[in-house]
């Protein structure tokens, strides 16, 4: 694939924010989708960032202020999305790790 592609080789890194990644609580700010949990595109992105604008959307009807409202959604946000990063962080490194022994050739 790579000797017989279009043009040159493009190295195109992955970004993943380091786990377990959190920040100070601030009353009027907060994060969501990759901005919050930035990790290897193992399947979990978009869904993620859809659930959590979801529940940042019902916390802030839900809740009588905005801190409240704030507080509330990253005690679920942030410990799912570390839980999910850590294991996808997993994944990634057993998809590129180098094999410890030869990799046997088909005969
Ligand atoms: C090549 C590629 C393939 C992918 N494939 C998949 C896939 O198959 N399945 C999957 O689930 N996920 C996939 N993802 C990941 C998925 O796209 C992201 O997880 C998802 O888009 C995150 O949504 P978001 O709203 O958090 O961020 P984004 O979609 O990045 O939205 C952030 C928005 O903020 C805007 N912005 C940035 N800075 C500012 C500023 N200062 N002022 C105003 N606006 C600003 C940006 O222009 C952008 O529109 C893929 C990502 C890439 C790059």
């Amino acid at each position: 694939m790579i000797t017989d592609n279009d043009g040159a080789y493009v190295n195109r890194p992955l970004f993943a924010l380091p786990v377990p990644h959190t920040w100070r609580y601030s009353p009027s700010a907060t994060l969501l989708g990759d901005a919050a949990h930035l990790m290897p595109p193992l399947g979990a992105d978009v869904n993620l960032a859809m659930l959590d604008a979801s529940e940042l959307a019902l916390a802030i009807v839900g809740h009588a202020t905005t801190g409240e409202a704030v507080r509330s959604y990253e005690a679920t946000m942030l410990p799912r999305a570390n839980a999910i990063a850590a294991r996808l962080k997993h994944g990634l490194d057993h998809m590129l790790a180098v094999p410890d022994r030869p990799v046997r050739q088909p005969s």
